[in-house]
């Protein structure tokens, strides 16, 4: 296959979108944007391209004080009737474009044009980001070669539209259990019921007040919620074990060890068993990189909610922020696309960090 990563493509970051968007990508069929990816970067005399998988990066070596890394996926959800891409006035539109092709692009545009940065500067791309964590390139390179990995500071391209998303939250999944005694339903005082003792479950829910925390100017939302309940024996039975799923959103500032101790003291009396957390990532806006990043960039930073990567990148003791120019809103979205001028306006704030004196 010809590559259609040509330098003109590479040039200019709004093509470059339209054509790595026109490269299909659903999770686990990387190969193909890999290949041209690596074959553009291993063409480039300032950097050295190592592989791992589907996983590409490069690196400057120039010797500089501060090392950043630049990170975007490869990988793209299943299309939905929105491929290859189309173009409408301001709007480029096709799987990818929002999350996050046009961030890739920023990246591999910067690799390729910017031989001198002012900080050494890693760039990598990875496969398997919108599937489960044990295909997640970046999971897997930094088990493997955690020494690519090594930096002062990370940029998660992902979709922000244009702002800086900085940390985010983390999230617990739990199960309470609720137990009682069977019995017959026409003779039910002869039982308890285990169904009716997880109100008491939902009450605590329902009357829960989440915790709004502010960290380096970046506000967090927490949020406790019941996300499924089950129970029942029988149309004529009397239950006597329910479950209720509970989903915790933990703003930066706890660990989820904190967060399972305050889980267990809102279900003071009930039995809870954890079943998986992951943990959230702190602003990351103390680092030199990361506090010229934002005086390149107009707007202030804000909390991010949901959970990404930079997580990974802080459990590597790397601050991370989110930049890309895509709209969160419509990423998976079948109408997902992006903005052209946003796509033009972040090249323009990447290349001014990391250029200026
Ligand atoms: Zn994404």
């Amino acid at each position: 296959m010809e590559n259609p990563l040509t330098p003109e493509v590479l040039a200019d970051p709004v093509e470059l979108t339209r054509v790595l968007v026109d490269i299909e990508s659903v999770s686990r069929n990387e190969k193909a944007i890999a290949d041209c990816v690596e074959q553009v970067l291993r063409g480039v005399p300032h950097l050295t391209t190592y592989r791992h998988g589907n996983t590409v990066m490069a690196r400057t070596d120039l010797g500089r004080a501060s090392r950043v890394v630049l990170a975007g996926h490869l990988d793209t959800v299943p299309l939905n009737n929105n491929f290859p891409s189309t173009t409408r006035g301001d709007l480029m539109y096709g799987c990818g474009t929002s999350d996050m092709k046009s961030g890739v692009a920023h990246a591999l545009h910067l690799a390729v044009t910017l031989p001198e940065p002012k900080y050494d500067v890693t760039y990598f791309f990875y496969e398997a980001e919108e599937i489960e964590s044990k295909y997640n390139g970046l999971t897997l390179v930094a088990e493997a070669h955690p020494e690519w990995l090594t930096a002062d500071f990370a940029l998660l391209l992902e979709p922000t539209h244009g702002i800086v998303e900085a940390g985010c939250q983390g999230t617990m999944r739990s199960v309470v259990t609720t137990t009682g005694v069977r019995a017959h339903s026409a003779r039910s005082w002869h039982g308890v019921n285990a169904i009716h003792a997880a109100a008491e479950v939902l009450n605590r829910l329902g009357g829960y007040e989440a915790r709004r925390v502010t960290i380096d100017g970046c506000d967090y939302r927490e949020g406790m919620n019941a996300v499924r309940i089950t129970g029942g024996v029988a149309g004529n039975v009397v239950p006597d074990h329910c479950e209720v799923e509970v989903n915790y959103r933990f703003a930066p500032d706890r660990t989820p060890a904190e967060a399972e101790a305050h889980l267990r003291e809102v279900f003071a009396g009930f039995e809870v068993r954890v079943t998986d957390a992951a943990p959230g990532a702190a602003p990351g806006l103390d680092a030199p990189p990361a506090k010229e990043f934002l005086a390149a960039v107009d707007a202030p930073p804000i909390g991010k909610l949901g959970w990404t990567d930079v997580a990974r990148f802080a459990a590597m003791g790397i601050p991370a922020l989110n930049f890309g120019p895509g709209d969160p809103n419509l990423a998976h979205h079948p109408n997902e696309h992006v903005e052209i001028s946003k796509i033009r306006a972040g090249a323009e704030t990447l290349h001014r960090w990391l250029t200026l004196p």
